[in-house]
């Protein structure tokens, strides 16, 4: 090859051989980046005339005539020497093949990793001597060594940066999940209850059946006044716990509010869900409680149930709405009751 620029010629012509190959699909490798190269640093004319016509006839230049102007211009190689010249292209393309995958990545790092590949090439080209060429292949070995460790060191921020999003992601995902719970019962909250209901309300799903029950604890204050707000407190933890293991899939239990719960129960037709609220009411009240301070006995508490069907035309409010006239029968029929509203 006869290349003589100084290497400021030498990146200038690299800057307006790159764009070009973009723009015509050309193949960034190490052939025809040297062909290109040589395009713009006008080193054979010919070569020039020929690569114009290809392109204005092609809009591209296909690969074999891009290798046969490489060898017909710049190896001017024949026979034995020819061959050693597409094995060397080999060697450096598996070269340039172990960096580039993950390298491409990083465009700042492109421009600087194609210079060294083209003076590289400067130099590979220049050398018919079998002793000399291993050298070169060394230096060409040295500088994708240098692209990798670039590389990593690129992947290793692009590793940093995205633990980094990880843990916002996460603690966004905590904090939502805060906002939906409730913090003394561990259950979702009111908040959650639309959610839960946008996703299986007989609206959102193909089911047929979507049905609410609201239970709500019988004479709570008086309780909190005989034996304290803080075993009050613990009454409710324990009713979390009891409805989170009472209710299995689909159902869901909700704190609904102060001493109010309320059970979603998707695909639930109304008789399965006054089952469920029969089956709660029956036995939480015959689960007595220990005062470990006073070590007293203390009763079962008991509660009443409102249950309801979604209708065909209802909104959440609504079931929300009979629901809870539901309750209010239960607490007018004596209370630790079960009612419906049909
Ligand atoms: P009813 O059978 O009619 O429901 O009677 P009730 O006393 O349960 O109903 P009321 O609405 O009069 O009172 C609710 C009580 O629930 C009053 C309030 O102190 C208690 N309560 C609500 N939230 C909490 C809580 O987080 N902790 C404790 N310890 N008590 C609570
Ligand atoms: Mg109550
Ligand atoms: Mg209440």
């Amino acid at each position: 090859m006869k290349f003589s620029e100084n290497s400021e010629q030498a990146v200038n012509f690299l800057r307006q051989a790159v764009p070009t190959m973009m723009q015509h699909n050309i193949v960034p490798n190490p052939l025809n980046y040297t062909l290109w190269y040589s395009y713009y640093s006008h080193a054979y004319p010919e070569l020039n005339s020929e690569l114009d016509r290809i392109i204005s006839e092609h809009t591209t230049c296909p690969p074999e005539l891009s290798e046969a102007l490489f060898i017909k211009h710049i190896s001017q190689l024949e026979g034995d020497q020819g061959e050693q010249l597409h094995s060397l292209q080999d060697a450096f393309a598996k070269l340039v093949g172990t960096v580039s995958e993950s390298f491409i990545q990083s465009a700042d790092h492109t421009s600087r990793f194609s210079e060294a590949v083209k003076h590289s090439l400067d130099e590979l080209g220049t050398q018919t001597d079998h002793n000399k060429v291993s050298p070169v292949l060394s230096k060409l070995s040295q500088q994708a060594d240098e692209m990798q460790s670039a590389n990593a060191q690129f992947q290793a921020e692009l590793g940093a940066a995205q633990t980094e999003i990880d843990n916002l992601r996460e603690e966004l995902t905590a904090t939502r999940r805060e906002a939906l719970t409730d913090p003394l019962t561990g259950l979702q909250n009111r908040r959650a209850l639309d959610a839960i209901y946008a996703k299986y309300s007989i609206h959102s799903t193909n089911n047929k059946h979507f049905a609410l029950v609201i239970m709500d604890i019988d004479k709570f204050k008086a309780f909190n006044d005989k034996h304290g707000h803080l075993l009050g407190d613990q009454i409710l933890q324990f009713i979390g716990k009891f409805l989170q293991a009472e209710c299995e899939e689909p159902t869901v239990p909700v704190r609904f509010g102060g001493e109010e719960f309320a059970i979603v129960c998707p695909t639930y037709a109304l008789s399965e869900a006054q089952a469920l609220a029969e089956k709660l009411r029956k036995k939480l009240s015959s689960i007595p409680f220990n005062n470990k301070r006073t070590g007293d006995t203390i009763a079962p508490v008991t509660a009443s149930f409102g249950v309801c069907e979604q209708k065909q035309d209802e909104n959440l409010m609504g079931i929300i709405e009979r629901a809870d006239s539901a309750l209010y029968a239960a607490k007018n029929a004596g209370r630790n009751k079960v009612e419906v509203s049909e």
